[in-house]
């Protein structure tokens, strides 16, 4: 933890409250508001392939926003052999000139981010906000991969040692790693994975989301133009059934890093296991159940404000999103008031509009999946309050937010990943109690705790196993090299991304130690 990274600073945003920025940036994304993207196989510099599969936007599903064709198995073979036979020229390269290649990507991205903003909100229904956040982090992760990159694979590290002995401590690429990016960070994700695997030394394999391949092949071809060889980055769109599974089985990879479902990560690490070869690495952030608690001190429009934020901006769609909302009895009815006026203004609709708060869900398989769990809670008489979805819903896939009241995170067997939120109302007595079931759900990425007395919140802190932990604030958004990221048990395997430890997972570590 100790590297000088002081000189390292996050990118910066833009004021969506200045009229003239806002101004250019809209008129930047209406000239690509009907552009039309493409995404094929990318092997070795070479998109190949063809057919032709549309990807429409999920806010209006008129909108086609462009094709892409799925990577084939003789693809998969062709992208394997030349990770394993290039990775090693690129890991010679040297950690600073590895760096130097990320951080020309970084200035690329910061510098045209209106494609990818627009992508964002096109193909994976951001709101602006979001999108400009996300295209925020993806610069960070390439910077921060960067300097991480010289401090930890830069010179050899000299250790002490006996008299007469001569010890270096040193890491490397390990070969071909296989990156599995998800539909919800599609930008941000999938280049912190590809950039973490790159900046120590790996090629990567980089299979993104079905449903966000066109954003992916503009990163990939930002990453070409920066100067990472064509024979050490591949891109392979397809399913997880054949493409991702096919990656996973194969015993020339030699690491292989996922964000996705805990029952994903789960498959992945049987087939690792279960394949000819290496015994690899499995690098894995999962989901969540994640909880907040508000006890009878807490600022309840502060509460108001960070519990919007957390469970119903970005529809829900964050592994870090508030799903189990604690209020202490004492303060429950006044907060769940409030709480309902403030659901009533929420905007829901087009996410290309600033006005906006909440956009679509990706697709409709998710949109089913969250509608029956409102259905089941409905049908229990559970349901406290619902948003109003705007008139130009009915072409997206949308679904409102919703505010539950459940007696226990137990009646939750699973997550739900969208707009819905439960309401728990505990005594104080039993705060042991809740924070036991809490425990016993095996999820530990992040909560929320909303009080004014320290002592409660290091009472919360100590008896969770959350991995990020956000006292008096939302509980998203962790900020790269700030907040590093990621959870444990069903969570994830850590190590958390956008933190110090996270490059040297992707490594081989060597020692060479010479008597002179
Ligand atoms: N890092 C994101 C956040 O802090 C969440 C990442 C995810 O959803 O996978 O909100």
């Amino acid at each position: 933890l100790s590297d000088n990274l002081s000189t390292r600073r996050n990118s910066t945003g833009l004021d969506l409250n200045d009229p003239q920025e806002t101004a250019a940036l809209l008129a930047k994304l209406g000239a690509l508001k009907n552009r039309q993207w493409a995404a094929g196989p990318i092997v070795s510099g070479a998109v190949t392939g063809r057919g032709r599969l549309a990807i429409t936007n999920p806010a209006d599903h008129t909108d086609i926003v462009g094709h892409v064709w799925d990577a084939t198995s003789a693809d998969l073979d062709r992208a394997l052999d030349a990770a394993v036979s290039n990775y090693a020229a690129w890991d010679a390269q040297g950690a600073e000139a590895r760096a130097a290649v990320l951080e020309r990507a970084a200035d690329a991205l910061e510098a045209g981010r209106e494609r990818f903003l627009s992508l964002l909100v096109r193909e994976a229904g951001k709101t602006v906000d979001d999108a400009l956040a996300e295209c925020r982090e993806a610069v960070d992760f390439c910077r921060y991969y960067a300097q991480q990159a010289r401090c930890r694979f830069g010179a050899a590290h000299l250790l002490p040692g006996p008299t007469g002995e001569q010890n270096l401590y040193s890491l490397h690429g390990r070969g071909a790693f296989v990156c599995i990016s998800p539909w919800n960070f599609p930008l941000a994700i999938f280049l912190g994975q590809v950039t973490a695997a790159l900046a120590a030394g790996n090629a990567v394999l980089a299979k993104p989301a079905e449903q966000t391949p066109l954003i992916a092949a503009e990163a990939i071809e930002l990453l070409h133009r920066a100067g990472v060889p064509y024979d050490v980055l591949h891109l392979l769109p397809g399913t997880g059934e054949m493409v991702g599974a096919a990656l996973v089985a194969d015993e020339r990879i030699a690491g292989a890093a996922l964000t996705g479902s805990t029952a994903t990560a789960k498959l992945i690490a049987k087939t690792l296991a279960a394949r000819r070869g290496a015994i690899i690495p499995l690098i894995a952030e999962t989901g969540g159940q994640n909880a907040m608690f508000v006890d009878s001190t807490a600022l309840p429009e502060q509460v108001v404000d960070d519990v919007v934020r957390s469970a119903f901006h970005s529809a829900g769609q964050r592994c870090s999103a508030l799903r189990v909302l604690y209020l202490q009895d004492e303060v429950a009815d006044g907060i769940i008031e409030m709480l309902t006026g403030a659901m009533d203004e929420l905007s829901v609709g087009d996410p290309g509009l600033l006005s906006t708060d909440v956009g679509p869900v990706i697709d409709e398989p998710a949109r089913k999946a969250l509608l029956a769990h409102v259905e089941a809670l409905q049908a229990e008489g559970r349901l406290l309050h619902v948003s109003r979805l705007g008139e130009a819903c009915a072409r997206g896939t949308f679904v409102a937010p919703h505010l539950f009241e459940i007696d226990s995170i137990r009646r939750l067997e699973q997550e739900h990943f969208g707009p819905l939120l439960h309401v728990v109302r505990f005594r104080l007595r039993d705060l042991e109690k809740h924070l036991a079931q809490l425990r016993a759900t095996g999820f530990g990425l992040t909560l929320g705790v909303h009080t004014r007395i320290e002592a409660m919140s290091r009472r919360i802190f100590d008896a969770s196993m959350a991995g990020n932990v956000y006292v008096n604030r939302n509980m998203i958004g962790a900020v790269v090299g700030v907040q590093p990221f990621g959870g444990h048990g069903l969570s994830g395997t850590g190590p958390k991304a956008g933190g110090p430890l996270y490059l040297p997972r992707f490594a081989a570590e060597r020692v060479l130690s010479v008597n002179t």
